[in-house]
């Protein structure tokens, strides 16, 4: 069996009426980069930085941040790379950002993510410099986390622009065009209203982890809950759809970063509700594309408009599963 998951690598994901799917990689440290391109990952669709942030004292400045990214950049030989800006705060703590993080009667919806970014200038300056350095080394596209307006969009990019201007004045290596900046739709009201956010947006990444969290008002990281944690919630499924017809009303791509984009049960629903990139734990893929290749796109389409008929989400999944 191993030996087939091997073969797969080289096939293309591909349903069997024809249809392009791309698989890329979710990465949290730079070691895993081998991984993603064994499994065959045509990129990077989500690198989550806080490994540069996490169980130190002090804050990488911008030439340890650069060396980091230039080795991943490098590593992914050519593939993109989507480098999300840094996503503290809530369950994921960075001891050097100071003692007062998370401690709020509400860390989930308090100083977190890009909220955080934008209120440490130095800290999102330091990043970005860090990731336009990087950019000269391949092509890198830049997420931001748990955006829920179009204006911390537009903030980040008059940021951007700044640290542009300065390195390339400086006699920096930058790439002479601005990369891609996008949206992370993981906030409830950012997949309702994600048509407000597109114009600002050059591409979307569903974090259906936090999406689900918030739309059922479910800790990720509570025990005693996790039983009704559950992403194929009708609520969850017509955030998903609202997202994806946003994107595809503005001709911006979107892909599917959470875990539910590893697990091939869920397959059919994505592709069914237009997503057609999947980016996940690189041991995860070569599942996910077996499961590709044995659908059909246009019965998939067909699932997908049933399932966001039905309230029982047994139902629903009993559906995916009788797919091909
Ligand atoms: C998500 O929330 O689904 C996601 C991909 O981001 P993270 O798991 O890093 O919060
Ligand atoms: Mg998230």
């Amino acid at each position: 069996e191993a030996e087939a998951l091997q073969q797969l690598r080289d096939e293309p994901a591909e349903t069997t009426d024809g249809h392009r799917v791309a698989l890329h990689a979710n990465l949290e440290l730079p070691r895993e980069v081998g991984q993603a391109i064994t499994v065959g990952a045509e990129g990077v669709g989500l690198l989550r930085t806080e490994f540069m942030y996490m169980n130190r004292a002090d804050l990488p400045g911008e030439d340890e941040q650069y060396h980091q990214l230039r080795e991943i950049v490098d590593g992914m030989g050519g593939r993109t790379v989507t480098i999300r800006t840094l996503d503290v705060g809530g369950e994921k703590l960075a001891w050097a950002l100071g003692d007062d993080l998370g401690t709020g009667p509400n860390p989930a919806l308090g100083m977190r993510a890009i909220r955080l970014s934008l209120s440490r200038r130095e800290l999102l300056e330091t990043q970005l410099a860090a990731i336009l350095r990087a950019a000269a080394h391949g092509p890198v596209r830049i997420l931001l986390p748990m955006v829920t307006t179009a204006g911390e969009i537009r903030e980040t990019r008059e940021v951007l622009a700044n640290v542009h201007e300065r390195l390339h004045e400086r006699g920096v290596q930058v790439p002479h065009e601005i990369p891609p900046v996008g949206a992370m739709i993981e906030v409830p009201g950012a997949a309702l209203a994600a048509d407000t956010l597109a114009p600002q947006a050059d591409f979307f990444a569903i974090g259906t982890n936090d999406l689900t969290m918030y739309t059922l008002a479910i800790d990720r990281t509570e025990d005693d809950v996790a039983h009704l944690y559950n992403p194929l919630h009708p609520a969850v499924l017509r955030l998903i759809r609202s997202a994806a017809e946003a994107a595809r009303a503005a001709r911006i791509d979107i892909s599917v970063c959470g875990e539910m984009a590893g697990d091939p049960r869920y397959t059919p629903l994505f592709l069914g509700l237009g997503v057609d990139t999947l980016s996940m734990a690189p041991k995860t893929l070569p599942r996910v594309k077996q499961r590709v290749r044995a659908l059909s796109r246009e019965r998939a389409q067909h699932c997908a408009e049933q399932i966001l008929t039905r309230s029982d989400s047994r139902d629903i999944a009993a559906l995916l599963d009788a797919q091909g």
